[in-house]
């Protein structure tokens, strides 16, 4: 059987046909009749040129696939097709959720990818555990607190929420995603997959020496997973897999430099690598820069806190797209406006990247690191490659 694909599609229902995304594809993946803007699974090389162009993120759609959908089906189409259940070979095996853990590690293995190659742990990252639960063999927690962390009129409802593990022995380290299978049966019958998230907590828990972890979730509109975590109560019993990701990993040399980049919930690892720090490394400063995007101060996560960790300890930079009368600011232009800061650090051995949100940003922080290289007169690309191979450069984008 077909290993699973992550296929790349438009979404018909919010595209507007402006074709920006047809004339950025380098490779001439994707094409339109009068209908629909499709992209060629045969031709796609998933290199994403095609997302900072689109107005809308109709282009930011993607179901895991067995057979890519082909151009005639993806121009009949009206909306989207829901993201079919995916049958992985049960060989050998004998429950009907078997292969479940596999469409899992491939879509981490998508959500890594945008390092432009085989991501790897910083080589002095403490060594992970990874896949100890399974859908076949989960644990189950306990909801010891669930907070709004965005305002209450802000657009978007994201919560942190806390993991209590009881006895049960789930290590993590900061960095690691951890699965949560909703409770219930998708439309044919079949029980729900885990979805994926970021732990926000260090590996020593919310508290030190406390058995829990937090998770900072998203509730997205007829979510099935983040709606039910992000409704779930205080004593309620959750049920988790994993730990997962063995590469996007804090280093734990005190010389390393950390250059942490995220929207919204991609904020969630750098909670977690910046409590860490403040535990173990309390007085080395000036190493941890974060540039965080939102919409405004109110949707961003854990605005309040940030701000009360010192600058010298972590330097923040926010950037804010929509305030009233102020021009729109993303994550990239606040990268270029710390330029001169920001170039030494791409050719310093201590400098390590870390990018983590929606998939969307990555076109632009590439294109400010290109922009900042190339400045001093350096390539980008070839840095990228030196980082990466060195464990020093890493993406998470879903
Ligand atoms: C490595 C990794 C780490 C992640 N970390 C985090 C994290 O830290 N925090 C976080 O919040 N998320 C994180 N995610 C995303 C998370 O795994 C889920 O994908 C997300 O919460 C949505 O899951 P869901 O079950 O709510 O949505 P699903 O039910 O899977 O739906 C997927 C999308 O389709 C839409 N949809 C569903 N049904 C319909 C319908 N009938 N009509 C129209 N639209 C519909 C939903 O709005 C949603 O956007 C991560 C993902 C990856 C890959």
């Amino acid at each position: 059987m077909q290993e699973p694909l992550k296929q790349h599609l438009i979404d018909p229902e919010i595209c507007i046909r402006c074709h920006a995304c047809v004339e950025a594809c380098p490779v001439e993946a994707i094409s339109f009749n009068d209908d629909n803007v499709v992209v060629d699974a045969k031709i796609c090389n998933q290199g994403l040129s095609c997302m900072g162009p689109c107005p809308t993120g109709a282009i930011d759609s993607w179901r895991v696939v067995t057979q890519p959908y082909s151009l005639e089906e993806q121009l009949g189409w009206f909306e989207l097709p829901e993201q079919a259940e995916i049958a992985v070979s049960t060989e050998g095996s004998d429950a009907d959720t078997d292969g479940v853990d596999d469409v899992i590690a491939a879509l981490l293995n998508e959500a890594h990818q945008g390092a432009g190659g085989q991501a790897k742990a910083p080589a002095s990252a403490s060594k992970p555990e990874v896949n100890l639960y399974s859908t076949k063999n989960p644990i189950k927690a306990t909801i010891q607190g669930n907070f709004r962390l965005t305002a209450e009129d802000a657009d978007s409802d994201v919560r942190h929420i806390i993991v209590n593990l009881g006895t049960g022995k789930f290590p993590v380290l900061e960095g690691q995603t951890v699965g949560i299978i909703p409770p219930g049966h998708d439309a044919n019958g079949r029980p729900h997959q885990p979805r994926l998230y970021s732990v926000s907590s260090p590996r020593d828990g919310e508290r030190p020496s406390t058995n829990n972890l937090s998770l900072t979730v998203k509730r997205e509109e007829l979510g099935v997973c983040s709606n039910y975590i992000c409704d779930l109560a205080r004593g309620d019993e959750v049920t988790l897999t994993g730990p997962f990701g063995s590469t996007f990993l804090i280093p734990q040399d005190p010389q390393a430099k950390l250059i942490m980049v995220c929207t919204g919930t991609g904020s969630a690892p750098f909670r977690a690598f910046t409590m860490h720090r403040q535990r173990v490394m309390p007085d080395v400063n000036g190493t941890m820069k974060l540039f965080f995007g939102a919409r405004t101060p109110e949707s961003l996560p854990y605005f309040g806190p940030l701000g009360k960790v010192p600058q010298e300890f972590l330097e923040k930079h926010f950037a804010f797209s929509r305030i009233k009368d102020q021009p729109k600011t993303y994550v990239q232009n606040r990268l270029l406006q710390d330029a001169a800061a920001i170039a030494p650090m791409l050719s310093d051995p201590n400098t390590y990247i870390y990018v983590c949100g929606l998939k969307a940003m990555e076109t632009g922080v590439e294109s400010a690191f290109q922009d900042i290289a190339s400045e001093i007169g350096l390539n980008w690309l070839d840095i990228r490659d030196v980082m990466r191979d060195g464990g020093r450069y890493h993406v998470e984008t879903y």
